[in-house]
Formats: C-alpha cells, sequence, structure tokens
C-alpha cells in the first residue's frame, strides 16, 4: 500500500483530510505540480511570489515531519499516471478546486487513474459548504448573498478541524522519475531583475505559522470592533488572513472554530455582532465559490448579461494613471499604491478603486480584474472575479451600477485623520487634513506650506468627478431595459 497526495490550493498540515486520508493508507509521497499550460489562468506575479514562500515553508514543515515536498512542473494528466504506475500507488488523495478548468482536469484524471486500478479520493478543505451542498427551497443555485448565508449557516457547525499529522512515512520519488523532480528556484517563481517583492517580504509571512501567527493576532485585537472597524483602512482592523486562505494554509473551518473558542473564552473583547459579521465575510468568500462554480465564466463574462452591451470606454492613458497611483484623487491613489508594495489592499479602498475605475474613468470591470489578478497576493478566482462584478454592477445581488462611491467623501469618512492617505502619497503627508483628501480645493497657501505643487509634486484630478459621475449614469441609460 502507498499513497500520494497531490498539493494544489491546500498547502497546509493540519486540517487536510486529503493528506490525512494518504498517511493513514501507508507511505506517502508528497507532491506539488505547477501547472502553467492548458486552460487553466496563469497565475499573477503577486500570486507567483506567494507560491514560492508558502512551498519553502511547507518543505520545512513536511521534512519536520520526516517526509519531503517533491515538485515538478508540467502537466499533471500526463505526470500522475506515470509517476503513479513507477512507484506503485494505490491511493491518490486531494483537495478539491473549483475553477471549470481544474475540474475538468481533475475529472478526467480521476478516470484515467481509476482505469489503472488506483484509488482516488478527493476532500473539502477550502470552504465550510460545496457549493452544491447550499441551494434554494427549489433547489437551484443561490443568487443573494442573504438568503445564501442564511441557509448555509442552517446546515450548522462546520466539521472540527483535524491536528496535523505526528509524522508522516514517506513514500521516496522512483529513481526513473528523479529527472522530473525540480528544485524550488528552478519553478521561476520569483522575480529576479527587478526584484519588486521587497514590500511583501516585508509584510508578509506566507506559510500556515504566518497563518496561525495572523489569525492568533486578529483574535486578540481587530476582532473586538470589527463590525465597525472593518472599513477602516487607516488602521490594522481586518484580519489580513485573504492570501493565506487563498493559498489553504489555513481553512475556514479552523478559522471557525478558533473564532466559536475565542469568544467563548472571552479573549476577543468583541461582542456577538463582531463575530458575526467577520463570519459572514468568510460566508462572503463562500458565496463568490458558489457563484463560480455556477457560473465558470466569472471571471470574463457579466454575470447579469444586459451589461454586455454596456458602452465602455478605452482611455489607455486613464487606466495606467489608475494602476500607478497617479490619479490625482488620494484615496484611490493610497490604495492603488498599498497594492503595489504590498500584494493587498484593504477591502472599502478596494471599492472605491474599483467604483472609480468602471465608473468614473469608464473602463470595463475586467481591465481591473487583470490588474487585481496581477498585483493582489490573494488574487482568487471566486473572491476576485465575483467583487469586480459587485462594484460593477453586473453581478449576483450587487451594488447597483448607479451607486458611485466618491473618493473624497469616502477618504473623510474611513481615512477621517488622513493617516492612510499620508502613508502612501508621502508627496501629501504635510497637508492638513482638512485638504488632504482634496488638495485641488485647497488654497495657494495651504499646498505652498505643505510643499504640493499640483501637477508637478502630485497629479491634478484625472477627471472632474461631477463630470465623471454624469457620463457614468449616462452610459448606464443606454443599456437600461436592454435585456
Ligand atoms: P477580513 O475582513 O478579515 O475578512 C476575512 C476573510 O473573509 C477574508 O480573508 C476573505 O477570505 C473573506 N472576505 C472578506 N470580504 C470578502 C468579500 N467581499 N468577498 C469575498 N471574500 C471576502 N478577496 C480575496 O480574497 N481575493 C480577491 O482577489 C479579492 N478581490 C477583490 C476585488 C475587489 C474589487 C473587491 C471590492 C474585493 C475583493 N476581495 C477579494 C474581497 C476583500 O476585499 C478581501 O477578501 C479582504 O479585503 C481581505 O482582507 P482580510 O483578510 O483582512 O479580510
Amino acid at each position: 500500500r502507498a499513497a500520494l497526495h497531490w498539493f494544489r490550493d491546500d498547502l497546509r498540515l493540519a486540517d487536510n483530510p486529503a493528506l490525512a486520508a494518504a498517511i493513514a493508507h501507508g507511505p506517502t509521497l508528497c507532491l506539488y505540480i505547477l501547472d502553467e499550460g492548458g486552460e487553466r489562468r496563469r497565475l499573477g506575479g503577486a500570486s507567483r511570489w506567494w507560491l514560492a514562500q508558502s512551498l519553502r515553508a511547507l518543505q520545512a514543515s513536511l521534512r519536520e515531519k520526516g517526509a519531503e515536498l517533491v515538485l515538478m512542473r508540467g502537466d499533471p494528466a500526463e505526470l500522475l499516471p506515470k509517476l503513479v504506475a513507477a512507484a506503485g500507488i494505490d491511493l491518490v488523495t486531494w483537495s478539491r478546486r473549483y475553477e471549470a478548468a481544474a475540474i475538468a482536469l481533475d475529472r478526467g484524471l480521476k478516470e484515467t487513474l481509476a482505469g489503472a486500478g488506483v484509488t482516488v479520493r478527493s476532500f473539502n478543505s477550502h470552504l465550510l459548504n460545496e457549493p452544491w451542498q447550499v441551494s434554494s427551497k427549489q433547489g437551484e443555485p443561490m443568487k443573494v448573498f442573504t438568503p445564501y448565508w442564511r441557509a448555509a449557516r442552517a446546515r450548522g457547525e462546520p466539521a472540527a478541524p483535524e491536528p496535523a499529522p505526528q509524522r508522516i512515512v514517506p513514500l521516496p520519488l522512483p529513481s526513473a522519475l528523479a529527472g522530473a523532480a525540480v528544485d524550488l528556484a528552478d519553478l521561476g517563481l520569483e522575480p529576479t531583475r527587478p526584484d519588486w517583492a521587497g514590500g511583501l517580504r516585508t509584510e508578509w509571512t506566507p506559510g500556515e505559522a504566518g497563518a496561525a501567527g495572523r489569525l492568533g493576532d486578529f483574535l486578540s485585537g481587530a476582532l473586538a470592533g470589527y463590525g465597525d472597524g472593518r472599513n477602516r483602512p487607516d488602521f490594522v482592523s481586518t484580519s489580513r488572513l485573504s492570501p493565506h486562505l487563498r493559498f489553504g494554509e489555513i481553512g475556514p473551518r479552523q478559522i471557525w472554530h478558533a473564532c466559536q473558542t475565542a469568544s467563548a473564552a472571552g479573549m476577543a473583547a468583541g461582542g456577538p455582532s463582531d463575530l458575526d459579521k467577520f463570519l459572514s465575510e468568510i460566508g462572503w468568500r463562500e458565496f463568490s465559490y458558489h457563484l463560480l462554480f455556477y457560473n465558470p465564466e466569472l471571471a470574463t463574462k457579466n454575470y447579469n448579461a444586459r451589461f454586455d452591451a454596456f458602452p465602455w470606454g478605452s482611455e489607455t492613458e486613464a487606466l495606467k494613471r489608475w494602476q500607478r497611483g497617479q490619479t490625482g484623487y488620494p484615496l484611490v491613489d493610497a490604495g492603488m499604491r498599498e497594492l503595489w508594495a504590498t500584494g493587498w489592499m484593504h477591502n472599502r479602498v478596494r471599492m472605491v478603486t474599483a467604483s472609480f475605475l468602471i465608473k468614473h474613468l469608464l473602463i470595463d470591470w475586467r481591465q481591473g480584474e487583470d490588474w487585481f489578478w496581477d498585483t493582489l497576493v490573494d488574487a482568487d478566482p471566486a473572491s476576485n472575479a465575483a467583487s469586480w462584478q459587485w462594484v460593477a454592477g453586473s453581478g449576483a445581488d450587487a451594488a447597483p451600477y448607479y451607486r458611485i462611491f466618491n473618493p473624497v467623501t469616502q477618504g473623510e469618512k474611513f481615512d477621517p485623520r488622513g493617516d492612510y492617505v499620508r502613508r502612501w502619497v508621502p508627496e501629501l503627508a504635510r497637508l492638513d487634513t482638512g485638504a488632504i483628501h482634496a488638495p485641488w480645493q485647497a488654497d495657494a497657501a495651504t499646498l505652498r506650506d505643505a510643499g504640493v505643487r499640483l501637477g508637478e509634486t502630485y497629479p491634478r484630478p484625472v477627471i472632474d468627478l461631477a463630470f465623471g459621475r454624469q457620463r457614468a449614469l449616462d452610459a448606464l441609460a443606454t443599456i437600461r431595459g436592454a435585456a
């Protein structure tokens, strides 16, 4: 008896039922395959950096348990059957994935391996509920978050997470296939020149231990007051668990149970509403996967087909200014620069920057989705696509298109002292709080005293807000009533 666990988006040892099943079966070969061909969307730059660090952490923790992580690159549909045959493996395990191309690949492999007499067992380690486990009373996919989450919660507590295995009896790679294994550095995941990852290294500790650390900090910190605090980008008001969840360094069951335990022990000073609000954000992640599963083209196709006729503009210069954080709107620029530097952006600012692109600049949401896909360390096939469509108004249970965030009032409300802008847009750091979210409205003396020269040290607004807003509403009017 010999097993293979194929790691994918479950880069952890604890709460990994697929890994546990392999270990219980017999000596286990632990494998990761970098699969960049085929139909699957290529990972963005920031995700590739994260993945490299996460694999390094997983290598180290597997080694502590007595096993090695074998790395390969190529097409799993070719590699796995060869490997399984050469090593005499009779059980293959993996955690399920939910993008259409990955599902198709896994399904095909399952058939091929079954044909060769190998058992494949797949498990859920990524979600509280499988997408198909939650449905309307009529058995239909859900389209609205609140009833979705109600139905999901009515299914009861998620199973308690299993601890990490004590020891793994390793199954060595057969010598005939030793040449197929590669070193981490050979996967080419990390930037070389220029090395743009300095800010990411400072900000993050990828890997299972880093994820547990973030969760611990959150439970004893920002969870108290999360209900209101979560909207504030100017301090650490949320868990920052998203990239860890994305790569499966921690699972939602673990987060769920740790939250319950902490709140029962009174560890988190927050009330039940803070906890409920936080769990419902985990619920939005689940809902996004539900949407992706039933709408495989969520990242490229309007969920609401009415938007297919939307008259998007094509201003490439404005898109560049948005990407570089040079729009002249301080909150938007702060967010885009935070994203570039750290691979992450606060949710409130993601909404404001996305709305600004889609509405004030009238740029197709898919351009924004693509940029986020490349630059976010938490770039997620479900949450990114669902969130962009949510902001665009083309998604399921989306914000209506005519709700247009004003970056100035959003800044005044959620970054009231201007600390967030000062941190990421240092050329405005000396501006008075009253002027920091709308420097073009400040008088000459205020700007001079702060060393700001509009158009030189900091850009003038890329577009007039009232003009952009009206243009967006006019564009919307053209598709009202479209089928
Ligand atoms: P917390 O507030 O601590 O929430 C805990 C967890 O809940 C998060 O880690 C995340 O997994 C989940 N979550 C929270 N809010 C949402 C949400 N609105 N939708 C789905 N899941 C949510 N999230 C991603 O994980 N990957 C993405 O690629 C992504 N792209 C986004 C793009 C846009 C335009 C917008 C508006 C939002 C996007 N989000 C995405 C959702 C959200 O902004 C992030 O999940 C959140 O900011 C991550 O920070 P956190 O871990 O501190 O969140």
